[in-house]
């Protein structure tokens, strides 16, 4: 018997239909494969063009003058998003962490923000101050903020012909987060690019990138994007990187976050790392195969769930701009069942149950699947949800195929079906 049937309690009956679903995604998994293929042996030739060598992986101590692994990895992630110059460090302790540090690098009193892809990820709330004062925010420094809603779900390309005059800082968010509507695709980033260019040459074209590296053949820098901005605990952590984020773009740019990173004058010549560097390396070499891995197990989630009757996004067969996935699970007695059987099939604290909680900041009661290494990384299989209709559940990451698989099927089994 099957494996998934003798040790994961999975009937025959949809160990065969899942065969045959997989049958069915070979056109979307074989596509998987080809961008894949290309990012690899991209960031491999990066790697060489570097001369990666041991002495770069070293642990270093104190103000780490002369660091050549930092130094060397931020050429490295310079040179694979074809960037001018990068930030790439252990310290920057999350994507929001980094987003945080970039903008204010860039911003200075005046400063007329736009945000072009409607309300961006929720954690921008504190640092822009758009929603309520906090002492700090961008705008209690001085900026002003302006958000263009999406159309149809979409980037509203002529409401931002007439809004980026205005702009001095361009914001555009490449994943779908927890909204409903479809990740940005690197032809859109580069279509509302042109757009802008041609408005306000002089305006910072400024991409969250989180969720979407290696996810298609191109970048948002090489569509005409100024900076990027990600977390090393997501895509371009290759699930190995243990903390971190980078930020990526125009050089004169990178020089102004880096005098806010660490002082005015200082910039990048200092910041040490005594776990060593060697995590980060084997991360971004192996991101586009983790990558390709968390795609293939969301376009296998959402392939089975349709079939059983719940309502995915993306569907199996869409074009997609990030790793997430969510589902419609109609109550709220599937979304507990789904959240515990990822949690389940997970290689750390797997017999750790999920209950609904009330997370600070948050109406509603959440539940949260993350049997991972790492904590907190969502490239590795995880998910959550608030506990609200339509009850949504929104997974991501698994770095490994065979792991989401199991979980998806374990989930669909155990839950009851019924709307
Ligand atoms: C995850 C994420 C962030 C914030 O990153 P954290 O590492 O969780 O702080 C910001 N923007 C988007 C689109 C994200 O997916």
């Amino acid at each position: 018997m099957n494996i998934l049937t003798t040790n994961y309690h999975i009937s025959p009956e949809l160990v065969k239909k899942a065969e045959e679903i997989e049958i069915a995604l070979k056109p979307q998994f074989e596509n998987i494969e080809k961008i894949q293929e290309k990012n690899q042996l991209w960031v491999l030739d990066c790697f060489r063009e570097e001369r990666i060598q041991p002495s770069h992986f070293a642990s270093t101590y104190g103000y780490g003058y002369d660091d050549t692994g930092r130094d060397k990895l931020k050429t490295l992630f310079a040179r694979i998003f074809k960037a001018e110059d990068a930030i790439v460090r252990p310290q920057i302790a999350s994507g929001t962490h980094a987003l945080a540090l970039a903008l204010q690098g860039l911003t200075r009193k005046g400063t007329r923000i736009l945000s072009a892809s409607g309300a961006p990820y929720d954690t921008l709330e504190g640092i822009i101050g758009h929603k309520k004062e906090v002492e700090g925010s961008l705008i209690d420094m001085g900026a002003t903020y302006t958000e263009l809603p999406l159309k149809n779900k979409r980037l509203d390309f002529e409401g931002l012909k007439t809004e980026a005059k205005n702009a001095d800082l361009i914001m555009l968010q490449r994943s779908r987060g927890y909204q409903d509507r479809p990740s940005l695709l690197v032809s859109e980033i580069k279509q509302a690019c042109d757009i802008i260019k041609s408005a306000n040459e002089n305006a910072i074209i400024f991409v969250d990138n989180c969720y979407g590296e290696f996810v298609e053949e191109m970048e948002p820098i090489e569509a005409g994007a100024d900076i990027i901005v990600g977390s090393l605990i997501k895509n371009a952590g290759g699930g190995i990187a243990p903390t971190g984020a980078y930020i990526a773009g125009k050089k004169e740019l990178i020089q102004k976050i880096a005098y806010r990173m660490t002082a005015p004058g200082i910039g990048e010549e200092v910041g040490s790392y005594a776990g060593g560097y060697l995590p980060f390396f084997q991360g971004i070499f192996l991101a586009p195969q983790t990558v390709a891995q968390a795609l293939k197990g969301a376009i296998f989630a959402s392939k089975v769930l349709e079939e059983f009757g719940y309502t995915p996004s993306p569907r199996y067969n869409e074009t997609r701009g990030c790793i997430i996935q969510s589902v419609c699970l109609y109550n709220k007695e599937n979304l507990v069942e789904f959240c515990r059987q990822i949690q389940a099939v997970s290689p750390v604290e797997a017999f750790v149950t999920p209950e609904p909680w009330a997370m600070p900041g948050y109406t509603d009661e959440v539940i949260m699947a993350a049997g991972t290494f790492i904590q907190g990384a969502s490239i590795e299989l995880s998910g959550d949800a608030p506990i609200r209709e339509p009850y949504m559940f929104y997974m991501q990451g698994g770095i490994v195929y065979h792991q989401v698989k199991a979980a998806i099927l374990c989930a669909v089994q155990k839950m009851k079906g019924d709307k």
